[in-house]
């Protein structure tokens, strides 16, 4: 069952075993799960329930609009800024992500146990976890018949140079490589929990409420006992109607920055003082490469292949071709002479990206009025690495036969040639002048053993609040330097299934 504010005409009070809050990666999976174990969940979502058969993707500014927090336009405040972007609607950033699937390296899960006592995330314990994900939303490599010509040319630059590269694994099933996995899968192919888990939670009686916004956790003597939120009008954000959900066992599953501003505005502190803190952000560096030959990016999946020769420095890139409008924020032009520019390049353009595995922080902070500011400070180590990651990205391009690449540099923008490189190391940059975006946002609400240590327990509940679990991207205690979703939603099984283990515990 769907209720959506156009559909209420009265405030809304229910009682469940279980409420999740937030559709993505972590809050679909959990809701399914646990629904499918015979408990009553009830699922709500801000933003609303767009169906594969309403994406228009010739329209990038309504999918924006209808599917990303702020129409894509939230950043954080640091030197540089950096834009971040991340779902609002069922299914969360899944939705709106490339698909690419990784489980956790084995260097991250052994650095949790040793310093955050996570000693039951082995990989062979996480194995069923990962392997069940992969088998709802269909995790395999990308078809031959839908790879892209950008990806080939990635690849054909990174085996020139002799640089290992990784046929990407992404969840899919029938991909006819529509390459709009970014403003919402128009087949569905992409198998995202929007087709996979959330129709399986309908299936299974568990209730979805949409467009609505939860204000507040509802606590009564350190424990959890449901959230209080309201009906949002979609169009004008008027407040339809209020919302209170009691129930036994309260997850909070909002992304990184939602989720602990959700707590903090429920009056929630962690003794660890780590509640907000430990923002960490993947930052990408984009690269663009022009060459002779046509390409036709838009043809074809996106992230075919990503390199992984420098995963262990904490580096890895891939190409991914983005609508026009997004594709052209990647240059400082504007205007006519612009326009002429974009018809030029277009079609025979590389759009890459290289992610960087970072050790710098960024945290959140509550404001009142509901809300957020989010700061991130690139320190020094990430800022090398990520010109590290530019100059060889640059490197790849000219190996395939580039003419020019552009890159993410305020004072050093296009360079000709593979000996242009070096202007990289040569120019006097600044973090400042460096222009950077991030899609994987994590870390928030981390976990571990030591309530002086972390925010949540290894089963994702609370250390200071019982009945209330965490399970999205804020539960991870450091950057995991691969694409997140798997992980998250691996971690959101194991914690489903430990929840119904011991669901006498909370049923009081
Ligand atoms: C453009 C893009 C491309 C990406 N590509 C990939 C990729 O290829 N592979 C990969 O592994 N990862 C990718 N990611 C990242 C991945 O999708 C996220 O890491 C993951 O979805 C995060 O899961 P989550 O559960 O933490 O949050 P989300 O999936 O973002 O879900 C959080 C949900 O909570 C809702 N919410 C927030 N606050 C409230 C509230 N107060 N009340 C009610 N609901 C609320 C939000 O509206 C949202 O729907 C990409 C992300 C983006 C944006």
């Amino acid at each position: 069952m769907i209720i959506d504010s156009g559909q209420v005409t009265k405030n809304i009070d229910e009682t469940c075993d279980v409420v999740v809050v937030g559709s993505g990666a972590g809050g679909s999976v959990m809701a399914k799960e646990l629904a499918e174990r015979g408990l009553s969940v009830i699922l709500i979502e801000e933003g609303g329930y767009h169906t594969v058969e309403s994406f228009n993707n010739t329209d990038t500014i309504n999918s924006l609009v209808n599917l990303y927090r702020n129409a894509g336009g939230t950043f954080l405040a640091g030197k540089p800024n950096v834009m971040y972007a991340e779902g609002c609607c069922v299914g969360g950033s899944t939705t709106i992500n490339g698909g690419m699937c990784w489980r956790t390296p084995d260097k991250i899960l052994k650095r949790w146990q040793w310093e955050f006592g996570l000693t039951d995330l082995t990989p062979k314990k996480m194995e069923p976890f990962h392997h069940r994900v992969e088998e709802i939303i269909s995790v395999k490599p990308v078809l031959q018949e839908s790879m892209n010509n950008d990806s080939m040319i990635l690849k054909r630059g990174a085996d020139k140079l002799g640089y290992q590269t990784r046929a990407n694994l992404r969840n899919h099933n029938t991909c006819v490589g529509a390459n709009q996995c970014i403003t919402g899968c128009p087949t569905g192919g992409k198998q995202p929990p929007l087709v996979t888990y959330i129709p399986a939670f309908l299936k299974a009686g568990g209730k979805l409420i949409t467009h609505c916004r939860v204000k507040k956790i509802r606590l009564k003597n350190r424990r959890a006992t449901g959230v209080k939120g309201v009906m949002i009008d979609p169009v004008t954000k008027a407040v339809r109607a209020k919302v209170k959900i009691r129930s036994k066992i309260t997850i909070v599953c909002c992304g990184a920055v939602q989720t602990p501003a959700l707590l903090m505005r429920s009056g929630i502190r962690s003794a660890s003082g780590a509640l907000g803190n430990n923002l960490f952000i993947h930052p990408n560096t984009k690269v663009l490469g022009v060459f002779d030959e046509p390409i036709y990016g838009w043809k074809g999946v996106n992230q075919a292949y990503q390199i992984t020769e420098f995963i262990d420095e904490g580096i890895i890139m891939g190409v991914n071709f983005i609508p026009p409008g997004i594709f052209a924020l990647a240059f400082p032009f504007y205007g006519g002479g612009f326009l002429n520019t974009m018809k030029e390049i277009f079609n025979h353009s590389v759009c890459g990206a290289a992610l960087i595995e970072d050790t710098s922080r960024g945290r959140v902070i509550n404001l009142p009025f509901d809300q957020v500011v989010t700061t991130y400070q690139l320190n020094a180590r990430d800022f090398e690495l990520a010109k590290r990651a530019t100059a060889l990205l640059a490197e790849i391009y000219f190996a395939a036969g580039a003419k020019r690449v552009y890159l993410p540099f305020r004072n050093l923008h296009e360079i000709n040639s593979i000996d242009e490189v070096r202007k990289i190391y040569t120019t006097q940059l600044k973090p400042i002048d460096l222009e950077l975006m991030s899609v994987h946002i994590m870390g928030t609400c981390r976990m571990g053993i030591n309530s002086q240590q972390s925010v949540v327990n290894p089963s994702g509940e609370l250390h200071d609040v019982k009945g209330l679990f965490v399970a999205d991207a804020s539960l991870f205690p450091s950057s995991i330097g691969v694409n997140p979703q798997q992980t998250i939603m691996a971690l959101a099984t194991r914690s489903a299934f430990l929840i119904s283990e011991n669901i006498s515990r909370y049923m009081i």
